[in-house]
């Protein structure tokens, strides 16, 4: 996967596991809830299905989970930073941070 520079290595303290970094998930509602109990400031916790991402060990469909802060720059606007991206094998139980 490509790094593009713009991505800035912002890391913000909180995110409870290592860039690259593989674990074990009994459920998405568990590592979703180990997140946001992690208190990252100003997080927001996004999951969509990946269309296109496939677990190298079973080929099943991961589960993308972005976390992004987002503060207010002006009315009505938000920046967003994505700060962490996890993928996630149901079938598995496998987690993985990719970012
Ligand atoms: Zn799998």
């Amino acid at each position: 996967m490509a790094h593009p520079s713009r991505v800035k290595s912002k890391i913000a303290g909180g995110i409870p596991h290592m860039p690259f970094q593989e674990f074990t998930a009994s459920t998405l509602e568990q590592l979703l809830g180990e997140l946001k109990k992690a208190k990252i400031p100003d997080a927001e916790i996004e999951v969509s299905e990946s269309e296109d991402g496939r677990h190298y060990a079973c080929s099943k469909t991961l589960v993308n989970i972005l976390v992004y802060t987002s503060r207010s720059i002006g009315e009505e606007q938000d920046y967003k930073d994505l700060i962490a991206l996890y993928q996630y094998c149901s079938d598995c139980k496998n987690a993985v941070r990719v970012l």
